[in-house]
């Protein structure tokens, strides 16, 4: 079944480099499928490769330019995942290693727009991330910003003993309190990756328990603006951080206003 798919890789065709980086389920490593540059990341749980195709085929049926692309699985003791290679590594990294004196806000807002149009695009789906954060958004050699491991979390969490510890800090409230999960609590979460954006990858609600963050986002409290961000970008985010998620903008509201925004500053008239 799983070899008529097309989606089973040949592992006598891949040639596995070094590790570069460590997953919650195992480890990544580089590697070459067919002249290709990939990525491998290893599945230590209990995830037939069946299983993951049956909660994946949507996932098989994605692409876009912002959206890290599956080149296929493997079996192997366990469950390999290839996809595309993403040299410059994870958005967090990315940020905090060249941090302000390298990157500048106009970069940043081209990060930004690229994991708003990719999540614009899962929106269009009418599929949910539930594990947006910029630790899960990836790096090109191009520097496109691509969100990965979508659909992922699904599969995974329900191979998980059930209370699987859900991402606190980007979780928005209703998905925390009563697990509704939706486009608009995907929204929530783009709200403080932009936050993690603007601050150069700090740590959202620094100095804050995950305790005191559920109660005091839950009574109204909302993040600072990171140091020197653009205002009409922390608006964005104070509109993603909406109680009510149905007054929270959708992507495509959100992708306007970005391409708004950097359309000011691209001209180069400068004032
Ligand atoms: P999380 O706890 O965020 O769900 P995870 O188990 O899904 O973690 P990943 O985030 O997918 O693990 O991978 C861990 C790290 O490996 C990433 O932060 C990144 O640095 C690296 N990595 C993963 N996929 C790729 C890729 N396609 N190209 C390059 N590096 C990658």
């Amino acid at each position: 079944e799983l070899s008529k798919s097309g989606w089973l890789l040949d592992i006598t065709k891949l040639k596995l480099g070094g590790n570069i980086g460590e997953g919650e389920f195992g480890a990544v490593y580089e590697g070459e499928y067919l002249g290709q540059q990939v990525a491998v990341k290893t599945i230590k749980c209990d995830v037939t490769a069946q299983a993951f195709l049956q909660e994946t085929t949507v996932m098989t049926k994605l692409q876009h330019k912002n959206l890290v692309r599956l080149l296929g699985v493997m079996l192997h003791k366990g469950l390999h995942i290839v996809t595309e290679l993403m040299t410059k590594g994870n958005l967090v990294n990315f940020l905090r290693t060249r941090g302000r004196s390298v990157v500048n806000s106009a970069q940043l807002l081209h990060f930004a727009l690229d994991v708003c149009e990719g999540m614009e695009y899962l929106e269009s789906k009418k599929l949910i991330h539930r594990d947006l954060a910029a630790r899960n958004v990836l790096v090109s050699d191009d520097s496109v910003a691509k969100v990965s491991d979508f659909g992922l979390t699904k599969v995974v969490s329900k191979a998980k003993s059930d209370n699987a510890k859900l991402p606190v800090k980007w979780t928005a409230p209703e998905a925390l309190k009563k697990e509704k999960f939706s486009t608009k609590s995907d929204v929530w979460s783009y709200g403080v990756l932009l936050w993690e954006i603007f601050s150069y990858g700090r740590q959202p609600y620094p100095k804050m328990s995950l305790k005191e963050v559920k109660e005091m986002v839950e009574g109204g409290y909302r993040m600072e603006a990171p140091e020197d961000c653009p205002p009409a970008l922390y608006s964005l985010m104070r509109l993603c951080w909406e109680q009510e998620p149905r007054r929270r903008p959708a992507f495509n509201k959100l992708r306007e206003k970005l391409e708004r925004e950097a359309g000011k500053h691209s001209g180069g008239e400068g004032g």
